[in-house]
């Protein structure tokens, strides 16, 4: 008999892979990648010109930790240094709350759909995950409140919502957090921050000032365009910073990606510009698709949501067959990611001609 090789812990059995299967390119022509949220922009040549320069270096060990980064994210937010920690992505953050924040059994509380990292770092801790269904394609505050129980231990809140695009307003957020026992952490996910434009919108650095339950994860994945590069970064209470600095990858942000983060922090005029502009075709697609019958939320984000149910998977495809490679929640939803102007038209026009799907 062959040996077999050892078994992994349990927990991790069912827990489902990030993204299970990414959408397929036609054979031929050229298809629009709208299923990651990425930015259509290129990188800057500032940012290109720091990291050949980085490139150079390779041969060395970044720091342990990005320090010139930390300090430029500290006083970009106006935070003192202790309050920032900077990791591989804000998935990369993500595993390190829940190494050092989550035991067996603890229950945590999350609205669902929301980002698909939840239920993955919840159950490899072995802890409970608690998933309150949104309302209105929105965080239901009232029963996530609800949801607490003596055994929760953190709260999880993406904001604005992945995959619905949805936000809460700022006094709403309070009410909640004013709800939550101090003795619960509060993650709260701002990664499509800099695309809100919500009078409203609430600003997770400004809550956490006075709230040491509360963690806020940005990123340079989205508005500053360095998805490749794997860099996000978070704030908090200085003892939960360094609990979580403990659990990080030695040397986990590369020189790279530390230098095009500092470019892009120099260069934060051009990309908010470019920002704008994805703003100004998230309204256009919205409207256009509005025109033709498609229902759809507000977004608040980089990415529109079509909540069809059962008619998602067959749409997805279509779209796929014409290239258009968007993020299909069977029974629940597609998320498109506003692209190119090119690629947004393409989509316009690939959604006008499935009239029996609206
Ligand atoms: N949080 C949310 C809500 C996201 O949608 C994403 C990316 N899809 C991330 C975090 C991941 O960001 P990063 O690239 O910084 O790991």
């Amino acid at each position: 008999m062959r040996p077999t090789p050892p078994s992994p812990r349990a927990v991790l059995g069912d827990i489902p892979a990030y993204v299970p299967k990414p959408p397929r390119p036609p054979a031929t022509g050229t298809s629009h990648r709208l299923y990651l949220n990425e930015n259509p922009y290129p990188p800057l040549p500032s940012a290109l010109a720091r990291i050949s320069w980085a490139a150079a270096q390779t041969n060395l060990y970044p720091g342990i930790f990005p320090e010139r980064l930390t300090d430029a994210v500290a006083r970009k937010l106006d935070v003192p240094l202790e309050h920032v920690l900077t990791g591989p992505g804000s998935v990369g953050i993500y595993q390190q709350i829940g190494q050092a924040m989550l035991s067996p059994g603890d229950e945590v509380v999350y609205a669902w759909p929301s980002f698909e990292a939840f239920p993955i770092v919840v159950r490899m801790a072995g802890a409970v995950p608690v998933e309150v269904p949104l309302s209105d394609e929105t965080h239901d505050l009232e029963a996530m409140a609800a949801a607490l129980t003596p055994r929760t231990t953190m709260v999880l809140l993406c904001e604005p919502n992945n995959p619905t695009g949805t936000a809460v307003g700022a006094a709403e957020l309070k009410r909640f957090l004013d709800r939550v026992p101090s003795h619960v952490l509060v993650v709260l996910d701002e990664a499509y921050f800099e695309f809100s434009r919500s009078p409203d919108a609430p600003d997770g650095v400004e809550l956490h000032r006075d709230r040491p339950n509360l963690v806020v994860l940005r990123t340079f994945s989205k508005a500053y365009g360095l998805a490749g590069l794997r860099v996000g970064y978070g704030v908090a209470h200085p003892e939960i910073a360094a609990a979580l600095r403990k659990c990080a990858v030695p040397c986990g942000v590369s020189r790279i990606a530390e230098e095009a983060a500092l470019a892009a922090l120099d260069a934060e005029d051009e990309l908010f510009e470019q920002v704008e502009r994805v703003i100004g075709e998230r309204e256009r697609l919205r409207a256009a698709l509005g025109e033709q019958g498609w229902v759809l939320p507000p977004s608040e984000t980089n990415f529109l949501w079509l909540p069809l149910g059962e008619r998602s998977v067959p749409v997805a495809a279509e779209l796929e067959r014409g290239g258009l490679l968007v993020r299909c929640f069977p029974g629940t939803g597609l998320r498109i990611t506003v692209g190119s102007p090119a690629a947004n038209d393409q989509l316009i026009a690939a959604l006008a001609g499935l009239t029996s799907a609206r």
